[in-house]
């Protein structure tokens, strides 16, 4: 099939180079377990869950039916506005807050990690306004940062070239260049681990800086970053009165065996934003949520005007309904145990493979959340160009995945199977073994 004859365009793709280089797109038809299969009848092994977010696989019927029945009773709804709240949306944010650590409080519905950044940060900036703080407007985000694109999320996302292509972008963001530390010791800390942060807060002026976004483990680099860096940088931001966002888009509901990152923090930021899992990637949802101080803060404040953020979807009663039956199996006893301990037993054979094959590297990551190093034999990280064209030789052999520089990300559904786990590894071992060999 030629580009013209093709009315698909994918969202991040110049479908020129894509469909030149990669032959014609497969097409999905049917999905069970780990597994799917194109309409030429082809099986794959799926290690990115779709896009990350298929965290239960594709056939979890607990979910599945939680939908049905929704789409029985009450087929839509919204929170974007009036007094009508769906019963099964309002449910279910009581049950997502339950879960989260105090005093994060309050959910925002929105329908896409994207969305929810960007309400995140227009939040903080709305907050501000109404508190009368009108000088603090710009967000700091981390080095490699990924928040989504949009406006706004295309700001915060720390990729140059999606800024100069999508010029003008919003002005009032800064990135902080240099990595979050990898290791981080409580005991010998001098606050020094989070000196960049502090640097770029200050050469903007604490007092016009709003909030500082970050991802608890990066979608780009897959290193977790240390919980005690994480804790001083929300404390330091606390004492100048700028808030922190969690992006926990791709972190929670599960993914790094925790319902969120942030939890074992013993400091709490004062937003989270989660998506992709929440739903087991069933229905377009995501979240956005806030501290009690910042709700109460503007639950009555001097201009009667609400936030200016939301749509039309906002809150929608199947993607309630399939995120309640996602919290349910989440907090089912053993279900997080039995995903830290799958995701421990896949290192153990990435390891193995390793051994066999020195362009295997190491394994970062946590929980379900992993990405593996691929070197060359001088020990060089492998670029991004090399990963994406391996990542086309794994689909030749059965096995779809993501790309980042120098690590191949690997994040199959939680509940994989030991069997499918050993399928993933031989099929991934026999790409890199093929391989420009
Ligand atoms: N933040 C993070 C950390 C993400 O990983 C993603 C998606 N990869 C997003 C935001 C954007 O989410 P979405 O693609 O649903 O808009």
């Amino acid at each position: 099939m030629t580009n013209s004859e093709y009315a698909v365009w994918h969202g991040l793709t110049p479908m020129g180079p894509h469909l030149r280089e990669n032959g014609p797109d497969l097409f999905l038809v049917s999905g069970a377990g780990s597994h799917l299969e194109d309409a030429a009848g082809r099986r794959y092994l799926d290690a990115r869950s779709s896009m990350w977010n298929v965290t239960l696989g594709y056939s979890c019927e607990t979910v599945k039916q939680a939908m049905t029945r929704q789409l029985d009773v009450l087929p839509s709804g919204t929170v974007m506005r009036y007094e009508h709240p769906p019963q099964v949306t309002v449910d279910y944010a009581a049950a997502l807050v339950a879960l989260l650590p105090q005093p994060l409080r309050h959910v925002r519905f929105g329908n896409t990690g994207s969305q929810m950044t960007e309400a995140a940060a227009m939040l903080s900036r709305f907050y501000r306004r109404m508190t009368g703080e009108t000088d603090r407007h710009t967000v700091i985000a981390l080095h490699d940062a990924y928040h989504g694109t949009g406006p706004l999320a295309t700001a915060l996302t720390d990729e140059p070239i999606l800024h100069d292509y999508s010029a003008p972008i919003d002005g009032h963001v800064v990135h902080v260049s240099t990595p979050p530390p990898v290791t981080c010791d409580p005991d010998a800390c001098t606050g020094e681990c989070v000196r960049p942060v502090l640097d770029a807060i200050e050469s903007v002026g604490a007092e016009r800086v709003t909030a500082v976004m970050f991802e608890p483990v990066s979608g780009t680099s897959f290193l977790p970053a240390p919980e005690h860096y994480l804790e001083t940088l929300i404390v330091e931001c606390r004492r100048r009165g700028i808030h922190t966002i969690a992006d926990e888009v791709t972190t929670g509901a599960g993914r790094v065996a925790a319902m969120s990152y942030v939890e074992r923090l013993a400091e709490v930021p004062d937003m989270l934003v989660l998506g992709k899992g929440l739903s087991a990637g069933y229905f377009p949802l995501a979240a956005l949520v806030v501290a009690s101080d910042i709700y109460e803060a503007l639950a009555d404040p001097p201009v009667r005007l609400g936030f200016p953020n939301g749509s039309t979807t906002d809150g929608h009663p199947i993607g309630a309904a399939a995120g309640l039956a996602v919290l349910d199996i989440l907090t089912a006893d053993g279900f997080l145990p039995a995903v830290r301990r799958r995701g421990a037993e896949l290192v153990e054979m990435l390891d193995a493979a390793s051994q066999a094959d020195p362009r295997i590297g190491a394994v970062r990551g946590i929980g379900m959340m992993l990405g593996v190093e691929l070197r060359d034999a001088d020990g060089q990280l492998w670029s991004l160009r090399d990963v994406h064209n391996l990542r086309g030789v794994c689909r030749e052999y059965g096995l779809l995945t993501s790309y980042a520089s120098g690590v191949m990300p690997l994040l199959p559904h939680l509940t994989v199977s030991t069997d499918d786990c050993r399928e993933l590894v031989e099929r991934f071992a026999k790409a890199v073994a093929a391989y420009r060999s």
